[in-house]
């Protein structure tokens, strides 16, 4: 087990899209190494989600806390789809751009559909908190990072967010207000 280095915003490898690992090979011996470097990875970082083009992988993983019992879930290959036009607003961060918050507007209610870490296909309903997690880590495996997302004005190093988070709010808010319906 190894501990990896992190690409940071700017490297090619987090705007490449991942490649699918192909089923019969995710119980191998590359692959499983690959899933416990991103775990021990991922705690040592104090992270979410982590994404394997994140530890230089360009491949389709990611591992995602999801707020319940089950630990830091893994899935391979998954695909999002959106089971609700209602957004949610809120702030992110991720281990690829240190030290930054900005606000994103994700779908609330998500169906993800893949296969676990040993090979089994599943699918799940998510929302709130853990479908927002979901579409930040799945992103990444088509080499979009949520600051291609932000909102117009939120984005901000996290000292200054943890300080003036709620003046970034008015922003939101403005935006809201000024697009009305559209
Ligand atoms: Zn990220």
């Amino acid at each position: 087990m190894a501990i990896r280095k992190i690409a940071r915003l700017g490297h090619p490898v987090l705007r490449k899209p991942a490649e699918p690992v192909p089923i019969e090979d995710i119980t191998s011996d590359s692959i499983q190494r690959i899933i416990r470097d991103m775990h021990e990875t991922v705690l040592d970082a104090d992270g979410a989600g982590l994404a394997a083009p994140q530890v230089f992988v360009s491949k389709q993983i990611v591992l995602l806390d999801l707020d319940d019992e089950q630990g830091m879930q893994v899935w391979i290959n998954p695909t999002i789809t959106p089971l609700t036009e209602d957004i949610m607003i809120g702030f992110e961060g991720c281990l690829s751009v240190p030290n930054m918050r900005g606000a994103v507007a994700r779908f609330a209610k998500i169906a993800v559909s893949g296969w676990n870490a040993k090979g089994e296909a599943f699918s799940i309903e998510l929302e709130d908190h853990p479908a927002v997690v979901a579409q930040h880590e799945c992103d990444h495996l088509q080499g979009i990072l949520y600051v291609d997302r932000v909102e117009p004005f939120t984005l901000a190093f996290l000292p200054e967010y943890k300080k003036y988070g709620h003046t970034l709010w008015q922003f939101i808010a403005d935006d809201e207000d000024s697009t009305g319906e559209e």
